[in-house]
C-alpha cells in the first residue's frame, strides 16, 4: 500500500486496460524497460491526497496515467503539443514511470505532470478507461485533413481501427471501408460504422475493388492505417489513397518501412503520423460519452483479475475475438 508524499496521489484502481504494447513489451522486452508495475490506462478512485495536492479529493473517480503539459514547458508543450512533449515518455505511468495501474493501489508520482481527468457522472468506468485507445483514433482523425462527406478507408481490425471507424462514422464520413486480414470480424467492424469490409488477403485487386466501391477512378480521400505493419502501409499507400490524398498512420509500425517514395510521391500522398493525444481530447472523449454524442461499442471483452494477467492478459493464447481485456484488481 503505496503512501501519498508531496504532490503525490494515492489511487485505488477500478479498472486498468491491457494495451497493445504490454503484451509486446512481455513477449518480445520493447518497448517498455523492466523492472516496473505495468499499466498506463487507469481509472480508479482517490484514497489519499498528499500535502499540495489541489483540486482532488478521497472518493474522486478518476482517469490517470499518462503525461500532461510538463513542469519545464518544453517547447512542445509551449505549443499545446504535448503529446509530444520532451519528458512525456519517461514519466508515464506503467511505460517509463515504475508505478503503473497492474496494481491494487497506484502511487500517481507527481500530480504536477500526469494527467488526471475526473470521471463525469453516469460515464462508465469501463468506457472511460478505453480513453487511450479511443483518443488515439480521436487525435489522429482531428489531426488528419479529414472533411465531413469524405471517403475513408481504415486498415485494422484493432481497437484503434475500431475506434477510427465508430470516430469517424460520428464525424460524417461518406463511404467507410474496412480493411481485415480476419473476415470473421467483419460483423462487429458493420456494427461500428463500417459500410464495407474487405480482406486484403482474398481480393484479387484490391486498389479496383476499392475504386468500385466508390464508384471512382481514384481511391479514398483519408486514409487510416491502424494496423501496425508493413503489408498494411502497403496496401494504404499503394492500393487505397487518391492522388493528393493522405495516409495518416495510427498504428505502430515497429519495422523499418518497405516503402518507394518514388511509387507515391508522384500523386503527392501526404504521409502523416500521429502520436497519442492531448489532456483536452480526453476530456473531449469523456464530455462526449457523457452527452451520448458518441459510442465506442462494447470494447470490452473480457474482464480479469490481477491472478490471471499472466494466462488471461499478457499471455493469452488466443487473442481472435478479443478486443479490450480490462483488469479488475477487486477480483
Ligand atoms: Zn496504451
Ligand atoms: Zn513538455
Amino acid at each position: 500500500m503505496p503512501r501519498a508524499g508531496e504532490n503525490q496521489l494515492v489511487v485505488k484502481i477500478d479498472y486498468c486496460g491491457i494495451c497493445g504494447t504490454d503484451v509486446e513489451s512481455y513477449a518480445h522486452g520493447g518497448p517498455i524497460r523492466p523492472v516496473i508495475v505495468l499499466g498506463h490506462e487507469n481509472v480508479g478512485t482517490v484514497v489519499e491526497v498528499g500535502p499540495g495536492v489541489t483540486g482532488f479529493a478521497p472518493g474522486d473517480r478518476l482517469l490517470c496515467g499518462p503525461p500532461t503539459q510538463c513542469e519545464e514547458l518544453c517547447p512542445s508543450c509551449r505549443r499545446g503539443e504535448t503529446n509530444v512533449c520532451i519528458h512525456g515518455f519517461p514519466r508515464t505511468a506503467g511505460i517509463g514511470g515504475p508505478d503503473g495501474g497492474y496494481a491494487e493501489y497506484m502511487l500517481v508520482r507527481d500530480v504536477r505532470h500526469t494527467l488526471l481527468v475526473k470521471i463525469p457522472e453516469g460515464v462508465d468506468p469501463r468506457q472511460a478507461v478505453l480513453f487511450d485507445v479511443i483518443c488515439v483514433s480521436l487525435h489522429g482523425i482531428r489531426k488528419s485533413d479529414f472533411k465531413f462527406g469524405d471517403d475513408v478507408v481504415v486498415s485494422g481490425t484493432g481497437p484503434i481501427g475500431l475506434a477510427a471507424i465508430a470516430l469517424l462514422r460520428a464525424a460524417g464520413a461518406n463511404r467507410i471501408i474496412a480493411l481485415g486480414t480476419t473476415s470473421a470480424k467483419f460483423p462487429t467492424l458493420k456494427e461500428y460504422g463500417a459500410d464495407y469490409c474487405l480482406n486484403p488477403n482474398e481480393t484479387g485487386d484490391l486498389a479496383a475493388e476499392v475504386r468500385k466501391i466508390l464508384g471512382s477512378e481514384v481511391g479514398a480521400d483519408i486514409v487510416f492505417e491502424c494496423a501496425g505493419n508493413n503489408p498494411s502501409l502497403e496496401n494504404c499507400v499503394y492500393k487505397c489513397v487518391r492522388p493528393g490524398g493522405q495516409v495518416m498512420l495510427l498504428g505502430t509500425i515497429g519495422a523499418p518501412m518497405t516503402l518507394v517514395p518514388a511509387a507515391f510521391s508522384i500523386h503527392e500522398v501526404d504521409l502523416q503520423t500521429s502520436f497519442v493525444y492531448t489532456p483536452g481530447e480526453v476530456k473531449m472523449y469523456l464530455d462526449m460519452l457523457a452527452s451520448g454524442k458518441i459510442s465506442v461499442g462494447n470494447m470490452v471483452t473480457d474482464v480479469i483479475s490481477l491472478d490471471e494477467v499472466a494466462q488471461k492478459g499478457l499471455g493469452r493464447k488466443d487473442r481472435r475475438g478479443q478486443i479490450k481485456i480490462l483488469i479488475d484488481p477487486s477480483r
